[in-house]
């Protein structure tokens, strides 16, 4: 950084630094990966580059996840596969939040809709029921194999009065050629239309899915930044708990009110090393 900050001319060049580059004395980057590192198989332009330059800048990179995956170890080897080096301490999702749920700290019986590798890992937190009629509380992941019968299973637990606890309430998965899937959020949105429970959220946005992603990095929110592609999951959970935000792409409206406001938006994530002042291909231009 040039210029003088004790005469005039100087603190202007030196304001036009910092505006130039806001997140210049951030420490640590949380970047969410569906729809902002990757779009399913494809990878965001610029996202290993932007990966490498944080790290090259002696930044710590985390990958906040929504995913209902059960093992880091998947999202790992996907990260690798298209391109993005990380390691199973990167990567941050839902399923450890849930370890540490409030709901599940007297181990209830639970009725569980999502995928079959998650219902192993959480039968390894808390007994499964074996039928709806024993289940004191449902916990929901996105099955791309649901069916109407499961449906209907999981709202007789609710109908008992179990609650609901979703690993994410994402309306839309977005994947390759900008096709978007029903999300976690789009099977509790019908089972609350049936039932009237209304979930609560173990990933993003909840607070303390944000708070195990800085604790496990040491890292204070001051110092931190989430950047992502929906307003409602990832700049509504940085913002409640002190975190810069970035917007990335056109995100589609939020369903609160008032809207969350990122701190800066950007179009593409490629654009998103400008605001640490880096340049992509070489690290850090100071
Ligand atoms: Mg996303």
């Amino acid at each position: 950084m040039t210029g003088d900050a004790s005469s005039p001319a100087g603190s202007a060049a030196a304001r036009d630094a910092v505006a130039s580059r806001p997140l210049a004395d951030v420490e640590t980057v949380y970047l969410d990966l569906d729809g902002c590192v990757w779009f399913g198989d494809q990878l965001a332009d610029g996202a290993s580059e932007l990966v490498e330059a944080l790290r090259a800048s002696g930044r710590r990179v985390g990958f906040l996840t929504n995913t209902s995956n059960a093992e880091p170890q998947q999202v790992v080897a996907k990260l690798r596969r298209l391109g993005v080096s990380a390691t199973v301490d990167d990567v941050i999702m839902p399923i450890e939040a849930l370890a540490v749920h409030p709901y599940l700290r007297a181990r209830p019986r639970v009725w569980f809709l999502g995928p079959p590798e998650l219902r192993r890992a959480v039968a390894d937190l808390t007994p499964i029921a074996a039928k709806p009629e024993e289940a004191e509380l449902l916990v929901l992941g996105r099955d791309p194999a649901m069916t109407y019968a499961d449906l209907a299973d999981a709202l007789q637990v609710l109908m008992r009065g179990a609650r609901l606890l979703a690993l994410n309430v994402d309306p839309r998965l977005p994947v390759e050629g900008g096709r978007m899937l029903p999300g976690t959020g789009a099977i509790a949105a019908a089972l609350t239309y049936a039932s009237g429970v209304v979930p609560e959220v173990v990933g993003k946005p909840a607070p303390v899915f944000f708070e195990t992603a800085l604790r496990r990095f040491g890292a204070s929110a001051e110092r931190a930044v989430i950047v992502g592609d929906t307003l409602d999951a990832d700049i509504a959970g940085g913002l409640a708990v002190g975190m810069r935000t970035v917007l990335v792409g056109s995100a589609s409206p939020s369903s609160r009110d008032p809207a969350p406001v990122p701190h800066h938006r950007v179009s593409a994530l490629a654009d998103v090393g400008g605001l640490f002042g880096l340049r992509q291909e070489a690290g850090r231009t100071d």
